[in-house]
């Protein structure tokens, strides 16, 4: 039953997600058991390296710069920053620092190099380093690899289908360009998706396909809620149903079988014990810090005393997979191309993008 399929259809998920609670845990748990130790979740800690002033429409997101949403825009950290973040991320039970840059894609130069010495710099820690920087070419991706880059992610955010509800500056191929780009090197892949944003049961299950059908499937797979932020599209969303997360994570465990099933945004308006049934459910990673990017997060202290509480152990780094090397710049054997990840401009009109968009001019 725990075999890794690539075939799922989608009427097969929708049958496990409405299956009765009980059985449905009971199928997940006994997946994650044979798959996972249950009482071990890895802790990543997410850091904004460069926030905000994103070009990007993503209806979720208060970094795109054309909704209003006060996030106040910075410049790229310095590497001492992030390895000072990382280091006090690493003594509070962290085993991966995942750095996000709120850009449409990587562009050669500078501070793509900078971010490939803070790669250098977090991996020298002894740490799991992930980079989200947006899409990237195979040379950009290899380039990380040989920086020592432990993961990527790339999320898929939703169905194919609903993700023309959502965003209107990319196309879903280009999500999935992306992450085959980064499957070329030896990095591994974190993608998943978002509930809450309005979608349907079907476009959860049709997400789960699309991320079940990737070959391998993701290493690692963040089910995110909304958290619905004031100016964005989306800002009207109701908090998403415990129940829904719960199930959401229990059908990623037993499609996923062998992928870290990550609690990620939305964990502040879960209760402890909400979240142990998502544990129970197969969920083995949370990231910790008290923001995600830009939106708020338990303070790690919380965290730990519910790991105490639940008898769950923070994951030793590179328990999955061995470390990679670190390759210095000056020993590179890729050259910098200078190019841009090709991507597609749909821009087919999103009504509640372009309502949100004018809100913003009007307070700006
Ligand atoms: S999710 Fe990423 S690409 Fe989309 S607007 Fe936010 S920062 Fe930009």
């Amino acid at each position: 039953m725990s075999e890794v399929r690539h075939n799922w259809t989608k009427e097969e998920i929708l049958e496990i997600y409405n299956r009765p609670m009980m059985d449905l845990l009971y199928d997940a748990a006994t997946i994650h058991r044979k798959q996972h130790d249950p009482n071990v979740v890895q802790v990543s800690t997410l850091l904004s390296i460069k926030t905000g002033g994103c070009s990007e429409d993503c209806g979720y997101c208060p970094q795109a710069a054309r909704y209003h949403t006060g996030v106040e825009g910075n410049d790229l950290m310095t590497v001492n920053q992030v390895k000072a973040q990382a280091l006090r991320a690493r003594e509070s039970g962290s085993s991966r620092v995942c750095m996000g840059a709120a850009w449409r894609n990587v562009k050669d130069g500078p501070e793509f190099d900078q971010v490939l010495e803070m790669v250098r710099g977090i991996n020298k820690l002894d740490m799991e380093v992930c980079c989200t920087l947006g899409m990237v070419t195979e040379n950009q991706a290899q380039r990380l690899a040989e920086a020592g880059l432990y993961a990527y992610n790339h999320n898929l955010d939703s169905s194919e289908e609903y993700y023309k509800e959502v965003i209107s500056t990319r196309g879903y191929q280009d999500r999935l360009d992306t992450i085959d780009n980064v499957r070329k090197t030896n990095v591994t892949v974190c993608s998943g998706g978002i509930i809450g944003m309005g979608e349907n049961v079907e476009d959860r299950a049709g997400m789960l396909v699309a991320l079940s059908t990737l070959n391998p499937q993701p290493e690692s797979t963040p089910i995110n809620a909304l958290v619905a932020v004031e100016g964005t599209p989306l800002e009207d969303e109701k908090p998403v149903e415990i129940w829904d997360m719960i199930r959401m994570v229990a059908t990623t465990r037993i499609v996923l079988p062998e992928t870290q099933v990550r609690l990620s945004a939305g964990r502040t308006q879960m209760s402890r014990e909400g979240q142990s049934m998502c544990f129970f459910a197969g969920a083995n990673s949370i990231f910790a810090g008290d923001k995600l990017l830009t939106t708020p997060n338990p303070d790690v202290n919380e965290d730990m005393k519910m790991f105490k509480l639940l008898g769950l152990n923070p994951q030793k780094p590179f328990t999955k997979k061995v470390q990679p090397q670190t390759v210095e710049a000056a020993d590179s054997q890729f050259e910098t191309l200078g190019e841009k990840p090709k991507w597609s401009r749909p821009e087919h009109k999103i009504e509640r993008n372009e309502v949100a968009k004018a809100k913003g001019k009007l307070v700006k």
